[in-house]
């Protein structure tokens, strides 16, 4: 599906759909390609039917963008931003916008297609979407950042919607980049329609219409499956310490909510350096999360010591959790890794060799579409709340998101079972057969 609209010098022009397999040779690895490997061994494991198997194949929908942004000083600068709408046949598009200077249309294309297994795997209705702007945020300022978000919004259009594609945050987005598309989503509407922009995207503000407990959920997710993988192996939260790489919204919450159930904390890298706890106590993740928030990153935090990047992979400890971008758990690295269980709280942390070797040394993986689905499934509680007029509390939504990671866990467990199936695969198959059901029962039009 291509799309266009009228164009005039500064409007935003629209490519049409680029082919999935058109990855430059810049874009190593190529992500895309790495997940339907993984959707084709999930799809023979379980006899999934040849049609569905075509149909995710390939995105449904891509939409890239390029569109001018005013900058402070005045000049106008060009960005290029990407939305990919993978698959909707369970629910409108569903997934998270990137902002960082690696974007490229097969990452957001690949981050779109864990967005559909996920959204099957722990039943909800939504699908598979995503989003980027290739630039590192870090170089603009607030007013810049502001103006690129809305200037995106308004480039993808219609494109976006309550019923139809529903955006989140992601890596270097948060709470306040959401508000801002809310509001330059709801400028484009009618004013008779503006009530409904609310439900565009979800992660929002509390106080601007976000729910209660979306900014911890994928950290909490992380913690709620770990807790469910100790009790599988009759250990407790309290007895196991972990390291964590990234302290953004998803390594710094899973290390926070750790720290609340008596976990330690033994080292943490990000992208300004790797830090190490001096002693068994461990490092005090609320704490570390106050420096981050100040300093922008975990180096030259107190109470810790600096350690070489090479040193943070080989720390000993129960848990890993990957918690920044993709693959970083490969072959090197996964042979210095002294864990008994990988938590994937990023998307695509691992890299095939990764796998293999993870196989090979006897460690335990829970898959990222299993690990970090917290978020979205929050993200769906935020979508139905603004829909129905409602507020739910704290305990609510950690209840049904607890009820809900259980469901998947349990199922994912009874594919590792029924097929013999490593954890990851087992994922996919269950995500696969929800997807095939639903094409199963409707057909394909006409
Ligand atoms: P974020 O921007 O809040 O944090 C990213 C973290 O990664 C930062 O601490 C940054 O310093 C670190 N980082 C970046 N590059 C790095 C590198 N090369 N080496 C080490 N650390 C590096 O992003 P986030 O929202 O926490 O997302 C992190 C991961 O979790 C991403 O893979 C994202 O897709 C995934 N995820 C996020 C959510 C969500 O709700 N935010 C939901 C599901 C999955």
């Amino acid at each position: 599906m291509s799309r266009t609209n009228g164009t005039a010098t500064l409007e935003p022009t629209r490519t049409a759909p680029i082919a999935p397999t058109a990855a430059s040779s810049t874009e190593e690895p190529r992500l895309f390609q790495r997940v339907r490997e993984q959707m084709d061994r999930a799809a023979e494991a379980v006899g999934l039917a040849p049609e569905v198997r075509k149909i995710l194949a390939a995105p449904a929908c891509e939409i890239a963008v390029n569109f001018p942004v005013r900058m402070d000083d005045g000049r106008i600068e060009m960005f290029s931003g990407y939305r990919v709408q993978h698959n909707n046949v369970l629910g409108p598009f569903k997934g998270g916008i990137r902002y960082h200077q690696d974007v490229s249309i097969d990452e957001v294309r690949a981050l779109a297609a864990w967005m559909t297994i996920k959204c099957a795997l722990v039943d909800i209705p939504f699908g598979g979407g995503k989003g980027g702007v290739q630039v590192d945020p870090a170089t603009l300022s607030r007013r810049e950042v502001e103006r690129m978000t809305r200037r995106f919004v308004y480039a993808l259009g219609a494109n976006i919607g309550p019923g139809y594609d529903v955006p989140a945050p992601d890596v270097n987005t948060d709470s306040r980049t959401m508000a801002w598309v809310v509001d330059t989503y709801a400028a484009t509407l009618p004013p008779q329609e503006r009530y409904r922009a609310l439900a565009v995207v979800t992660g929002k503000p509390v106080s601007a219409g976000g729910s209660v407990g979306r900014e911890k959920a994928t950290g909490q997710g992380v913690v709620d499956l770990i807790e469910m993988w100790a009790a599988d192996k009759n250990c407790k939260l309290r007895d196991l310490t972990c390291t964590v790489q990234g302290f953004g919204k998803v390594g710094a919450w899973a290390a926070r909510i750790l720290k609340d159930k008596g976990a330690k904390l033994l080292a943490v890298q990000d992208v300004t350096g790797a830090i190490r706890a001096p002693g068994a106590d461990g490092l005090d993740a609320d704490a570390l999360a106050e420096h981050v928030k100040k300093t922008g990153g975990v180096a030259g935090f107190t109470g810790a010591k600096a350690i070489p990047l090479g040193e943070f992979f080989g720390v000993q400890a129960d848990v890993f959790i990957p918690a920044a971008l993709e693959n970083q758990v490969t072959g090197r690295t996964t042979r210095q890794l002294n864990v008994r269980l990988v938590a994937e709280g990023a998307n695509g942390p691992t890299t095939p060799e990764g796998d293999a070797v993870l196989r090979e040394r006897g460690i335990d993986v829970l898959p990222d579409v299993l690990c970090n689905a917290g978020g979205v499934v929050v993200s769906y509680f935020e979508w139905l709340q603004n829909r129905g007029g409602a507020a739910w509390n704290a305990a609510e939504v950690d209840q049904r998101l607890r009820d809900i990671l259980e469901r998947a866990y349990a199922r994912v467990k009874g594919m590792v079972a029924e097929k013999s199936l490593d954890w990851r695969t087992a994922a996919y198959a269950v995500a696969l057969r929800r997807i095939e059901q639903v094409y199963a029962e409707r057909g394909i039009f006409p």
